[in-house]
């Protein structure tokens, strides 16, 4: 137990067995199931998490056969060979103290692979595969195959399995008349189509015995049209427990709705309440999820009598050790998941190894390791941003000597500008992470301090390292110095006074950041329930799937233009998991996205632009450039003359395409073999 999260550090009795903590690592597929290689990295990634306290482990999703694959080269557990790689897994895991269930998920229509199977042949709009509706045959065939994966698994070693029963996957398609159009035992009345779930559950037991954790995940808020109604809900989890659930996980709507659930604009536990009202009718133990990312808000949940355990997924990415921490009473020492989907979904979306932005050792155990140095050198790092941060710390964890240095005031180099915009916060906790991570390892900080070549010779390093950023790149138009042209750096730093008319230059992330900035009176996370009336929950759940047939307007104290001169998308560069909750964000609040511009120049009353031809004055207030960026590296040249050992990491080493991502694996890479 720990005396600062009694609740959280509990012991759950599932009867045959206990867990030793109410912490569930939430299903993630990382790519290393596919890889060549995979199951050695993956019980590596999975030990390492058991070592770190998690209470009970769930894998990436797994299909029971071939159809069911998520893609074409997606992985499945069906035959004996599957057992002896799976086992590298439960064993690393058992050896670490841990505990495991495999997730049996077959995808349904949206397998992305033209020989998907569904309950009706309707295609999702998230992939080009139309699936053909499954005979009969089967389905029988399918509820046997989810039966015999849960014998593999337990061949296997794997503690329990649990059978993905939302998100809008095969067993979500048969639940909803959305997709379920079928007219035979396996459609029509709920009490019909909950039977495919219900079958799989009671043949899972059958065959794997009363001892073996089965979990059941269960769609909570579909958050498309035709969901769910609450009442089914209840039902199906009741079902599903006399059924020989000994868990039930939840899940909050299918991938192809358009709500956000995850993403860092989502208030940090704004789903647990319709948690609370299953738990009410459940003996089993109910788990919270989504937007659970520190120990207080899990402890708080479970303290509340929301839910019996948390889920925490991306988390476990972003710190391995996150259980222990918080069980030792250090959170502020946790590297906190700040739910951007960056290098975890955004990856396994375009079929990368998932990793972590706060974290690039994830995924990586086995490969990015940062073994003790055998003599230590004296290493001067000048810039504290995201690049320089992590640079730092890796290297003085490995045992050099390190010297960080900063002009500015605080560390954390643009992450200051990112953390103030609505919806943004999260950002504050990786600034945060890092202050502690300086002082755990010893870097020696200086602040407000701006080096030349002869202070950094004086110093006698071993090694100097660049991360001294980006400048912002200046525009190159009639106009572009009048006062009313701010750039980024003015509005988000400097505070300056922003009119009520307002044109943004580039689309890139910053673009669609000042804007969310400029069109925002107060963060949605600060008043949740607005939130969900913004994005059309219905948190009273009287309609189905939780849908309101209403959103809320948001208050919008400005008029803005972003612009950029591509014809494409505006933001089609965004992240894939993300993009479209800031292009919906904008678009609700009346931003006008304008693609195809020549900016021709800027004048006291405005901006004349050219589009299809046509040449107009957009009369603004201000004028925001958030144009891209160049490298910013003082001190290379004299650096380098002087004989000093450079490197250069971050956007010092290349400004085109960076993000915190590629800055902050640099730094780690470079700790790695400096
Ligand atoms: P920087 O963060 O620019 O840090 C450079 C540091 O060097 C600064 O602290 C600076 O003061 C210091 N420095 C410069 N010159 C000297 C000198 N001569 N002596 C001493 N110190 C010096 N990225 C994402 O991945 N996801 C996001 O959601 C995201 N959102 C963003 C939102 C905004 C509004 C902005 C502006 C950026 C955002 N970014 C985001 C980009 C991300 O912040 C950068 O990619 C990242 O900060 C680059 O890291 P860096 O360490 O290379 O440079
Ligand atoms: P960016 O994404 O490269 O966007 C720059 C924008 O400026 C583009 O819209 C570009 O579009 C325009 N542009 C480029 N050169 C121009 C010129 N000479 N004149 C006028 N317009 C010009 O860069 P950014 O927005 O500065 O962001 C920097 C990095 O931070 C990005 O790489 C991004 O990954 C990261 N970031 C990420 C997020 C996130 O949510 N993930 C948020 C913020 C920042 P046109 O060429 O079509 O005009
Ligand atoms: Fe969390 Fe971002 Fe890391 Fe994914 S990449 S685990 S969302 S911090």
């Amino acid at each position: 137990m720990s005396a600062s999260y009694p609740h959280l550090f509990e012991p759950l009795d599932l009867g045959f067995t206990t867990l030793k903590n109410r912490v569930l690592m939430g299903s993630m597929h990382t790519g290393l199931e596919e890889a060549k290689g995979g199951f050695e990295k993956m019980a590596a990634f999975y030990a390492a998490r058991a070592r770190g306290g998690v209470g009970l482990i769930v894998t990436g999703g797994i299909s029971p056969n071939v159809r069911g694959r998520l893609a074409p080269n997606g992985s499945q557990i069906s035959h004996f060979w599957h057992i002896k790689e799976h086992k590298k897994v439960t064993d690393a895991v058992h050896q670490a103290d841990g505990k495991i269930c495999l997730q049996i998920l077959h995808a349904g229509r949206y397998s992305y692979h033209p020989f998907s199977l569904a309950p009706s042949a309707i295609k999702a709009p998230i992939t080009p595969f139309k699936p053909r509706q499954m005979s009969s045959r089967q389905i029988e065939t399918t509820i046997s195959h989810y039966a015999r994966a849960a014998k593999k698994a337990q061949q296997a070693g794997y503690d329990g399995v649990e059978v993905m029963g939302s998100e809008g996957y095969l067993i979500n398609q048969f639940l909803c008349t959305r997709t379920n159009k079928r007219t035979d035992k396996w459609g029509g009345s709920f009490e019909n189509r909950m039977q495919f779930p219900l079958e799989i559950i009671r043949r899972i037991r059958e065959k794997v015995g009363k001892n073996f954790i089965l979990i059941y995940r269960l769609s909570m808020i579909d958050l498309v049209e035709d969901g769910h109604k609450l009442e089914e809900v209840i039902q199906l989890g009741k079902a599903a427990e006399d059924a020989g659930a000994t868990i039930i996980n939840t899940g909050i709507g299918w991938h192809e709705a358009r709500v956000p659930t995850i993403v860092t604009s989502v208030p940090r536990g704004a789903f647990t309440w319709i948690t609370a009202r299953l738990k009410q009718e459940l003996n089993v133990p109910v788990v919270a999820c989504n937007r659970i990312n520190t120990p207080e808000i899990a402890e708080k949940i479970l303290q509340d009598g929301e839910a019996d355990m948390v889920s925490m997924a991306r988390p476990l990415l972003a710190d391995p050790d996150f259980v222990n921490k918080a069980q030792q009473g250090k959170p502020e020492s946790i590297n906190t998941c700040i739910a951007c989907n960056q290098a975890c979904l955004d990856h396994v979306f375009k079929n990368k190894r998932a990793t972590c932005l706060v974290n690039p050792l994830a995924c990586y155990e086995t490969e990015l390791v940062m073994q003790p140095v055998s003599s230590a050198k004296r290493i001067g790092v000048i810039g504290a941003g995201p690049a320089g941060l992590a640079f730092a710390c890796y290297a003085a964890e490995r045992g050099h000597e390190v010297h960080l240095f900063d002009s500015a005031a605080e560390i954390g180099g643009q992450f200051n500008f990112a953390k103030q915009i609505p919806g943004k916060e999260e950002f504050h906790e990786t600034i945060r992470y890092f202050a502690h991570r300086l002082q755990e390892t010893g870097v020696t900080l200086h602040l407000g301090e701006t080096q030349s070549v002869e202070s950094l010779s004086a110093e006698k390093f071993d090694e100097v390292v660049l991360a001294t950023g980006v400048k912002p790149r200046q525009l190159d138009i009639e106009g572009a110095d009048l006062p009313h042209v701010l750039g980024y750096i003015d509005v988000l730093r400097d505070h300056k006074e922003v009119g009520k008319r307002v044109a943004v230059i580039g689309a890139g992330g910053i673009g669609f950041d000042v804007s969310e900035y400029l069109t925002t009176t107060e963060s949605p996370t600060v008043h949740p329930d607005e939130w969900h009336k913004i994005w059309g929950i219905d948190k009273t759940y009287q309609h189905r799937g939780a849908l309101l047939t209403q959103k809320l307007a948001e208050p919008n104290p400005r008029e803005v233009y972003l612009m950029q001169r591509k014809d494409g998308k505006v933001g089609a560069g965004l992240g894939k998991t993300s993009g479209w909750v800031h292009r919906n964000t904008l678009k609700n609040k009346g931003v006008k996205m304008l693609n195809g511009v020549t900016y021709k120049r800027i004048v006291p009353e405005g901006i004349e632009i050219e589009r299809d031809g046509e040449t107009q004055l957009l009369a603004v207030d201000n004028v925001v450039v958030c144009a891209g960026q160049l490298p910013f590296r003082p001190l290379q040249e004299s650096l380098q003359a002087a004989g000093i050992s450079t490197h250069i990491i971050g956007g010092a080493d290349v400004a085109a395409e960076l993000d915190a991502k590629r800055a902050i694996r640099q730094g780690a890479e470079l700790a790695a073999r400096i």
